[in-house]
This record gives structure tokens, sequence and C-alpha cells, in this order.
């Protein structure tokens, strides 16, 4: 292992900061714990600490903690569109559960209000949001993450999350309170700061027949299990399509379906998706990405650019 190694994968954790966040967390803090089981891709080195945050309270004080111990973190919602090194994250990685996951929906006037905390299932929330009718709600079917992911992604097929967003409330370290702000949706990316949290979420639908939506939405979802291979381990698309083009398109037609590099696979049924075989590593994706990238590159002249988030530390962990 070369020096640079040795440092990039030491715990920035002091024995002080783990008594501290022992005290504040009790079980729901785990130190060197792997990232791969959190993630859709089931890749990923360890976290220094990895922190099971459950109100807006514990929240504020972890985020203070951060800021008062210059200590790096990093928020992690259901991991579907996160790429995380073989050598882990150093500092702390935050998960949001108890309050953060409840969603509720009421009627009002002609509109359905949606209210979720920031990691709220999208499959529950568009499966509630489609009981009470919510015109619109189809196009984040079938979407895995959470509401905090989506928001920061602006996840979405023909129509985004970003388009049914009436208020976003976040934290963050010099802010720790839940405040409101305002964000700009932009495709697959938002404004959102870099150092927030989204905790809390209220979504606005015009109001439709919940029939009519809940038929929309199974329709959609079949044809995702038809053209998506959404069995086995992966993150959706890799890459976001260009201007006027599909990045699925421009890998196929470069020849790169079925690719390998290690146990990751160019998906032959989707082929801006990467397939986990078994036992891929974050090296073998990021080769099988760089690869893809290069071909349609070559063969296109068109730069693809990533969709899905590299993080943490990108070496050959063994
Ligand atoms: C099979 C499959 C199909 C998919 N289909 C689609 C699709 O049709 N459309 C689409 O847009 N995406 C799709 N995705 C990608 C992914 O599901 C979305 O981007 C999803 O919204 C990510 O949410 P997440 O909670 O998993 O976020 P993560 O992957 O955990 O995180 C993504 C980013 O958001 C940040 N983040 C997470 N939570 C918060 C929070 N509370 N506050 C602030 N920042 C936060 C993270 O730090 C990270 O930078 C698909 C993925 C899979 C595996």
């Amino acid at each position: 292992m070369s020096v640079t190694t040795a440092q990039a994968v030491l715990t920035l954790l002091g024995d002080a900061d783990r008594a501290a966040l022992l005290e504040i967390f009790g079980e729901r803090v785990r130190f060197n714990e792997p990232l791969a089981p959190y993630t859709s891709w089931k890749i990923g080195g360890p976290a220094d600490a990895l922190a099971t945050v459950n109100t807006q309270h514990e929240l504020a004080e972890l985020l203070r903690f951060c800021l008062r111990r210059a200590m790096p973190w990093w928020i992690i919602g259901a991991g579907s569109n996160v790429l995380v090194g073989d050598g882990g994250v150093r500092g702390i990685v935050v998960r949001l559960a108890g309050e953060f996951a409840a969603a509720r929906v009421r009627v009002e006037a002609d509109h359905i209000i949606v209210e979720a905390g920031g990691s709220a299932d999208m499959a529950l929330v568009t499966a509630k949001a489609a009981s009470a009718g919510a015109e619109g709600i189809g196009s984040l079917a079938g979407i895995p993450g959470t509401v905090g992911g989506s928001l920061r992604m602006n996840a979405g097929t023909d129509r985004e999350i970003g388009e049914f967003v009436r208020e976003v409330w976040v934290q963050s370290p010099s802010r720790p309170a839940a405040h409101s702000t305002s964000v700009r949706y932009l495709y697959r990316q938002s404004t959102l700061a870099r150092d927030v949290v989204v905790s809390r979420v209220v979504l606005e639908f015009a109001r439709s027949t919940s029939g009519d939506v809940r038929s929309e939405m199974r329709t959609r979802l079949v044809r995702r299990k038809e053209t998506q291979p959404i069995a086995l381990p992966n993150a959706g698309s890799c890459f976001r399509n260009p201007p006027d083009d599909k990045a699925a398109r421009l890998i196929e037609a470069a020849g790169a379906k079925g690719w390998r590099e290690g146990n990751a696979e160019v998906s032959p049924l989707h082929a801006n998706f990467i397939n986990n075989l078994g036992s891929a590593t974050a090296k073998d994706v990021a080769t099988l990405l760089a690869r893809v990238r290069r071909a349609v590159r070559d063969r296109w002249n068109v730069e693809l650019k990533l969709e899905v988030h590299l993080v943490g530390v990108f070496i050959d962990a063994t």
C-alpha cells in the first residue's frame, strides 16, 4: 500500500469523536461500517461512522457536532444513485430514519398535498398519492429512493419531482434548525446547496380520479419491468441523456451491451444500466463507466455526463 493509499483509508475519527457520537446515538452509530448493504449496487467500502438520525433535533445536534469538529459528513438516502468507492467514506455518513420516514397525504380543495420526511420511501409516497388521485404521480412510479435523494436528483421520467414541489425544508451545519429554502430543478439535478440535508418536503398535485391514476401507475410499473433489469443490483441509468438523444441508444449503438469488467456488466436489457453480477467492486464499475464513455466519444463524438454520484475513496482496497 502506498503512503497516499494508507492515508486515504485512515479514519478521521478520534477517540473523543467516537465517545461523543456514542453519547448522542448509542447503538444507532456504527464505526467502520461497510456501505455496500446501504446501496442498490451493493458496492462500497466502510464509512468511518454511519449515524442513523431519527429526529430533526438529533440531526441538528449532529450537524453542529460536524461544524465544531470540522468533520466531513455525507448524507445517504436509499443509495440508489450512488457509487461508493471501495476505500469507503471518511468522516460521518448520515442516514435519516424515524420521523423522517413519514409521509402524509391530504386533500386541499382541488389539490392533493403530500407532506413527507427526507427519508420517506418514494414507493410509499407514490402509492399513497396515487390512491388519493394525485395527477402526474405516475411519472415518479417505480423510482427507488427517498424523497430527499429524489429532490436532490430531481428524479423523474417524462415529468420530474421538482414540478410538484411546494416547499422544501433543509438543515445544515451553519443553520441546523429546519428552515424552508427555495430550489431550482434542472435535468437530474437541483440547485440544492451541497451542505444541506432535506428534512421535509411538501408536494402538490392536481386532483384526478384515483382509479385512473392507479391504472396509469400499474401500466408504467409493468413497462419498467419489461425494459429495465430491476431484479439485479444496479443504480438505474448511469449517464444523463445528452440533449435531444438517449444515452442508452448511443451506448447500445457503440456495441457496449454485455461488456464486462470483473463482475460488472453493461446490462443486455438496458444499455445505460450497469449490473453487479455478484461481487463487483467500485473499481470494476468505474472502469466500465470509463470504457463506455470512451466508446461513445470515439463512435459518436458525444461526451456522456454521469448521472450517478461518485462518493468516497476510489482505490484498490485490498
Ligand atoms: C432500478 C432503478 C431505476 C431507476 N429509475 C430512475 C428513474 O426512472 N428516474 C430517475 O430520475 N432516477 C431513477 N433511478 C435513480 C434513483 O432511484 C433516483 O435518483 C433516486 O431519486 C435517488 O434517491 P436516493 O434516496 O436513493 O438517493 P441516494 O442515491 O442515496 O443519493 C443521491 C444523492 O442525493 C443526496 N441525498 C440523499 N438524501 C438526501 C437528503 N435527505 N438531503 C439532501 N441530499 C440527499 C446524496 O448525498 C447523493 O448526492 C433509478 C435507480 C434504480 C436502481
